[in-house]
């Protein structure tokens, strides 16, 4: 089935809002196995909307518009569909009362507009909302669904998810199910690299990369006529996956972020852990704060900004300093070994960089992070040259320090395999 998004509003085309929507309903039919092929946004206006309406009709078997079903004059989208489709609009009971209820439950008093949205297109599939006072709509026409859905992504969310998923799910033949592989410290062209030959042969399953700051994700979908037989499917893909990165794969949980992979680590080998931050300012603390029952392993960190402050906090050497300057790698490995100590921690992630947008030399440009984790008596040191601005330096120098920390783990203890 070939599937055809329309999101209706001005604001959206003004940029005065994110289309969110748009990302929501294209992941859902994407799991659906629903085919995507266009995707519009138009202004409220009705013979735009007409004419967008026409031509998806004669290409895609089912149309998703979301937003313009409100009570106002320009939320015509129901109107203008209704009319494509050749449907009168007649009033809906249930609709009718879960107006009175909403508006009632919310102390609102009714308009006279608020029952243009109980109007509904004859023959059709009400998806009633809980959330808001426009009921979603499925109007069904010689083979084409055309389904409505309100704007406001707290009632458009659960609506899908609840009432047009189940709707979709059952007018497609096959089930799709898909299963995420997270990677850490590889980028991801080489990622795509190692597995360019699997991407290009394959038809089902498929395997997808998705960049994510400091990450790659793997995107495994099998297609096939029952669930247990689209996992059975993703098994071997999976293993080739596992043989292909080793131990740079941190999860196949979606759930399981990487602070959530330390902390399994710190747990197994009973590690404490602390933080050394210069540019980072308390971000890698932060990110693995994140994970309930990290206080069992992280007890303190330090954010050692200054020069006098990491001489001060981790006892860094000023001559270390002063020879070769608070962005190095003698640095670093001081700041890891000095935190470790002050903190009597089993290892310490130290980071020091230039995030900018001043502060660079030909030498030394925005960018340079050096970062060393300390892991009972070994130091693990490595060089990062980043580019974006400050805030994505940051945030790429946090995502690198949890891999090198996870990496210092792993290799201590005898389980980084060839590819980690
Ligand atoms: P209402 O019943 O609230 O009038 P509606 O179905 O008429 O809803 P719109 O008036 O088009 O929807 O949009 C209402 C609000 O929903 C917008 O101001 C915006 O906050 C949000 N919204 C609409 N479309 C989108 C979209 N594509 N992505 C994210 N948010 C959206």
């Amino acid at each position: 089935m070939t599937a055809e998004l329309i999101c209706v509003g001005t604001e959206l085309l003004l940029g005065n809002i994110l289309n969110t929507n748009a990302a929501f309903i294209s992941e859902k039919c994407a799991m659906l196995g629903l085919s995507m092929y266009y995707q519009s946004v138009v202004g409220d206006n009705q013979g735009r909307l007409e004419e967008l309406l026409n031509t998806a009709r004669h290409r895609s078997d089912v149309i998703i518009l979301c937003g313009g079903l409100g009570p106002t004059q320009d939320d015509l989208t129901k109107e203008t569909a209704a009319k494509v489709m050749g449907k009168p609009l007649t009033e809906d009971a249930q609709a009718h009362k879960d107006i009175e209820e909403f508006m009632a439950r919310r102390g609102r008093s009714i308009t006279e507009n608020n029952w243009k949205q109980a109007m509904v297109p004859e023959g059709c599939k009400v998806l009633y909302n809980p959330n808001g006072t426009a009921p979603g709509i499925i109007m069904e026409e010689g083979g084409t669904c055309v389904i409505l859905l309100p704007g406001p992504p707290n009632e458009l969310v659960p609506m899908f998810e609840e009432q047009v998923c189940p709707y979709l799910q059952d007018r497609q033949p096959d089930i799709i199910c898909s299963k995420m592989v997270k990677l850490c410290g590889i980028g991801e062209s080489s990622a795509e690299t190692k597995i360019i030959d699997l991407i290009e042969q394959q038809t089902n399953p498929t395997v997808a990369p998705y960049a994510k700051t400091g990450e790659v994700h793997l995107r495994i979908t099998a297609k096939a006529e029952s669930e247990e037989e689209a996992y059975r499917m993703i098994v071997p893909v999976e293993e080739e996956l596992q043989k292909r990165f080793g131990s740079l794969i941190y999860t196949d949980d979606p759930q399981v972020t990487l602070e959530m992979a330390v902390h399994e680590l710190l747990k197994k080998h009973n590690l404490t852990v602390t933080t050394a931050e210069s540019c980072t300012g308390g971000l890698v603390a932060g990110r693995l704060i994140n994970v309930p029952g990290i206080s069992a392993y992280l007890r303190e960190g330090y954010i050692t900004y200054s020069n006098e402050a990491k001489e001060k906090l981790l006892g860094v050497l000023p001559e270390t300093l002063r020879l070769h300057g608070a962005v190095s790698p003698q640095t670093a490995e001081e700041m890891a070994a000095g935190g470790a100590k002050a903190a009597g921690a089993d290892l310490c992630i130290a980071v020091t960089g230039i995030a900018g947008p001043d502060g660079g030399t030909e030498e030394k440009p925005v960018g340079l992070v050096y970062m060393s984790c300390y892991c009972r008596g070994k130091l693990y040191t490595e060089k990062n040259q980043y580019t974006g601005s400050r805030s994505k330096i940051r945030e790429y120098s946090v995502a690198s320090a949890l891999t090198l920390l996870r990496k210092a783990i792993l290799s201590t203890f005898g389980e980084v395999d060839v590819c980690g």
